[in-house]
């Protein structure tokens, strides 16, 4: 069976065949429980967890103190926001409005327990104002929370201004930064207070994410997982330590061909770019702000409502919003915030590219889109 082409890498990417290698010994061979020190075995895997830790903070710039290890990215974003506001009374949060489910259903969790919540708005380029978040602070606004490169356009927020200001202001910033690390430069410390990624985003496995804490911000968060106390008492549980030690290779890599690949992206997105700029009624959303090298946003207006994801899935596999909100055929919370309208939002389609998509795929795709968008036209 042919599969179709991958375009969809920013749903999740696969597994390096390193990635994998440096794994398989921590199932069986090594199969210690990190936490048990007494003997070899244990030290074995506590070295190896160290060792990963080692090498994803690198990749962010932090010290390995400032990690802790999780389940994914979404519980470190439940962890972050539920942990801190666990520590007051009171309080409002500043978020945005095309925020991922994971912080948006995080957040809105909260307001059974009378936390309030500002969604700012976006501006059509998908970027927050500065004189927005400044305008909805509150005496009780407790925690700012903004991503830093959305899922399903790219777009990136200007993080360093936001983390000024959030300092400024005295109130931490945590930002989701699943979709940059590991595909641009990210230097956690000048970024947030805290910080959130996940390996399967960049050529690691499934199920293991990080949080970063950053050491200079004294940020107390209470565990959602009480237990023996693993990660500095943040998040119990027996580590995952397989998947730590794929994370680990997985962050050495992407740090290595990185500036390389962003290059080498950069040209083939352009490519697909400049050739859907050439079918009528398509727009690149977000295409004015700085987004990530390896998303395309693309609205083809004027067709019968959403088939085109459907009818190229056997041939090119792309979303049409988040794998999560792909399911639902709903018009994308990220475009509609943007201003785009709900039959354009429904005919949107987001292409992400990664390691393994050449110019070719991208020729085959762009036929292939072309021969669709004819064939809805003409239905
Ligand atoms: N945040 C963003 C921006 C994402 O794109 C995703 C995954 O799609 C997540 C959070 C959740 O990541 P995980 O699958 O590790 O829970």
């Amino acid at each position: 069976m042919q599969l179709p082409i991958y375009l969809d890498y920013n749903a999740t990417t696969p597994c390096l065949p390193e990635v994998v290698e440096a794994m398989i010994p921590y199932f069986a061979q090594h199969f210690g429980n990190a936490s048990s020190k007494n003997y070899l075995q244990g030290l074995v895997a506590e070295d190896a967890v160290e060792c990963a830790r080692e090498q994803v903070a690198t990749l962010v710039n932090a010290t390995p103190q400032e990690i802790i290890f999780t389940s994914s990215a979404t519980e470190a974003i439940n962890t972050a926001i539920k942990g801190y506001l666990n520590n007051f009374a009171e309080a409002h949060i500043i978020t945005v409005a095309t925020e991922h489910k994971a912080v948006l259903e995080t957040c809105a969790s909260l307001t059974d327990k009378g936390i309030t919540i500002t969604y700012l708005p976006v501006q059509e380029n998908g970027m927050v104002a500065l004189s927005a978040i400044k305008n909805a602070v509150r005496p009780i606004t407790r925690l700012l929370v903004i991503m830093l490169a959305n899922n399903e356009t790219g777009v990136l927020q200007p993080i360093k201004e936001i983390y000024q200001l959030a300092q400024s202001l005295r109130i931490p910033l945590f930002t989701d930064a699943t979709q940059a690390v590991g595909k641009i430069p990210v230097n956690a410390a000048e970024t947030a207070d805290l910080l959130c990624f996940s390996a399967h985003k960049m050529y690691g496995p499934k199920g293991v994410g990080a949080l970063y804490i950053n050491k200079k911000s004294a940020i107390h968060l209470h565990p959602l997982l009480h237990g023996g106390g693993h990660e500095r008492n943040v998040r119990s549980g027996t580590l995952n330590v397989p998947a730590i030690v794929g994370f680990g290779v997985a962050a050495e890599y992407v740090q290595q061909c990185m500036y390389e690949e962003i290059e080498r992206l950069l040209l083939v997105r352009n490519r697909l770019e400049q050739a859907l700029a050439t079918l009528p009624n398509v727009t690149i959303n977000g295409q004015q702000a700085p987004r990530l090298p390896h998303v395309t946003n693309a609205t083809f207006s004027a067709l019968p409502t959403s088939n085109l994801v459907k009818l190229l899935s056997t041939k090119v596999a792309i979303s049409s919003g988040s794998a999560c909100s792909s399911v639902v055929n709903q018009p994308s919370h990220v475009l509609t915030a943007m201003g785009i309208d709900t039959l354009d939002a429904l005919n949107s389609v987001r292409f992400s590219l990664g390691k393994y998509t050449t110019d070719s795929d991208i020729d085959s795709v762009i036929e292939e889109v072309k021969q669709a968008v004819t064939q809805l036209q003409s239905s």
